[in-house]
């Protein structure tokens, strides 16, 4: 282990980049707590970052706003880097030139946390699947600790933490980047699948896939890795998995884990093949949602949770807010939220989850991916094609143009226009989809205060109907 976290009383630590997400104040926290010395260094300035700094008030912690500044990363015996800070970044290459080790949150709670840890990574289906794995262990273990990308701190989970209490965690590419420094893998990891994301910070797809992979790669023989099956990228983890591997799919892969039939969900663990429930027991609608019960049976079974109490927990899940969240039905309409849709792949899984006639709301900041193959979904599924202003909302709009150059499209500057717009144009009967498949930077803060913002339109007009 690294010899910065081996003991943190009376080290001087750096917490690069306090961010707004809660990371890096529970970072700072926690850090104050074990006696280590701390400064927090962040670009932006102190007006932005109030919510942050109120809630560190009284705390021991040296501030450097508005500038990283070089003498703060040499004077450090390491540094805790905030997610978003990139792998490239020069106060980065500064630290590591200068032998000053380079933390990151999760490397803190690894070598804290005395319960083995079940770690859930990909491109999309990540949070629901947390969170439903979550659910399904709960119903034995009240006690079960759900933590990681979810806006919280997962240190402040840490007090809670037994040897036996089940861990689970949501893991970014950026987090995971926190692995190499330790070499330490988590005891059961499952990877949801991949498709393009983030290429504006990775150099290609490849490089992205090798950020995902980071989640096995230091597992050990005896621990579990859960790979999708379906997914032709995921599929070839398996070649270099130090890990015993269970699948998930609709293909059969004749492995362990869990199989969609057209029917079923079907559980097979080393005793037994089984069904588990019909698919349409289930309460969240779509096939990619049968895919993430299809991994959370896997993953539950590898936490060896018994296959009646799986059935109970897949069977009970609500969902979480922002992902297909049904915000209201107005005049026959139905307005859904699924602000977390921040690729074109999201959006695709989105349309193929409804029914009937769709006006979609989308558009918004650029990841660099490509739109070709939404654009020919949207072309056959979406009436009517309202556009939120951003970085990548004219190459959506050229893509549409070129396959379908008569869908009704409009541009707007506002959400609150565009969904009077969709208001006005949908009829009984009809769903209006917010799925941007973009990223939300520019005009929101960030995907969840856009999702809160498009609940407050739609409310408004239950106000004005
Ligand atoms: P993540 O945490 O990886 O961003 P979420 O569970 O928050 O994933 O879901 C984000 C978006 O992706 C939502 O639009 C949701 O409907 C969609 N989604 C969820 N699971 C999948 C999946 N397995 N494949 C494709 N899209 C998915």
């Amino acid at each position: 282990m690294s010899s910065g976290i081996r003991s943190l009383e009376g080290k001087q630590a750096l917490v690069l980049g306090l961010g707004v997400h809660g990371g890096g104040e529970g970072v700072a926290r926690y850090l104050v707590e074990h006696e280590a010395r701390v400064t927090v260094t962040d670009l932006r300035s102190p007006e932005k970052l109030a919510s942050a700094l109120q809630s560190l008030h009284g705390l021991p912690i040296e501030y450097v706003l508005g500038e990283h500044r070089a003498r703060d990363v040499l004077a450090a015996d390491f540094i805790v880097r905030n997610p978003a800070v990139p792998r490239e970044s020069p106060w980065l290459r500064l630290a590591r030139e200068n032998g000053v080790p380079v933390l990151m949150e999760m490397n803190l709670f690894w070598a804290a946390c005395p319960a083995p840890i079940t770690a859930i990574t990909g491109s999309k289906g990540k949070s629901t699947t947390t969170a439903w794995l979550g659910h399904v262990l709960r119903l034995a273990r009240p006690d079960t600790v759900v933590a990681g990308n979810l806006r919280v701190s997962a240190l402040d989970a840490l007090p809670a933490i037994g040897p036996d209490t089940p861990v689970v965690l949501e893991l970014s590419s950026w987090q995971l980047e926190s692995f190499a420094e330790t070499r330490i893998g988590p005891h059961i990891s499952c990877v949801t699948n991949l498709a393009p994301d983030h290429l504006n910070r990775y150099r290609d797809m490849a490089d992205y896939a090798d950020a995902k992979r980071e989640i096995y790669r230091y597992q050990r023989d005896e621990d579990v890795a859960v790979f999708n099956h379906d997914d032709p990228v995921v599929r070839t983890f398996v070649s270099d998995c130090p890990a015993q591997v269970r699948w998930f799919g609709a293909d059969d892969h004749g492995g362990l884990g869990g199989v969609l039939t057209a029917r079923d969900l079907v559980l097979r663990t080393p005793e037994t093949t089984r069904p588990l429930l019909r698919l349409d027991e289930l309460a969240l609608a779509g096939r990619h949602n049968a895919l993430n019960a299809a991994a959370v049976a896997t993953l539950a079974a590898a936490n060896n949770v018994p296959p009646e109490q799986i059935a109970e927990g897949l069977r009970t899940f609500a969902g979480l807010p922002d992902r297909m969240e049904l915000v209201a039905e107005i005049d026959g309409v139905h307005y859904i939220n699924d602000t977390t849709s921040t690729v074109p792949a999201s959006t695709m899984a989105a349309l193929a989850g409804v029914e009937g006639r769709v006006l979609l709301i989308a558009g918004g900041a650029s990841k660099r991916v490509s739109f070709g193959e939404l654009a020919d979904l949207l072309c056959r599924r979406v009436s009517r094609l309202v556009l939120l202003d951003g970085s990548a909302t004219p190459e959506l709009q050229t893509e549409v143009y070129k396959r379908c150059p008569a869908l009704e499209t409009s541009l707007h500057r506002d959400l609150q226009s565009a969904v009077e717009e969709a208001h006005d144009a949908a009829r009984p009967g009809d769903t209006v989809l917010f799925s941007p498949a973009c990223a939300s930077f520019g005009m929101f803060d960030n995907e969840f205060q856009r999702g809160e913002m498009f609940r407050q339109s739609v409310r408004r007009l239950l106000g004005s109907s």
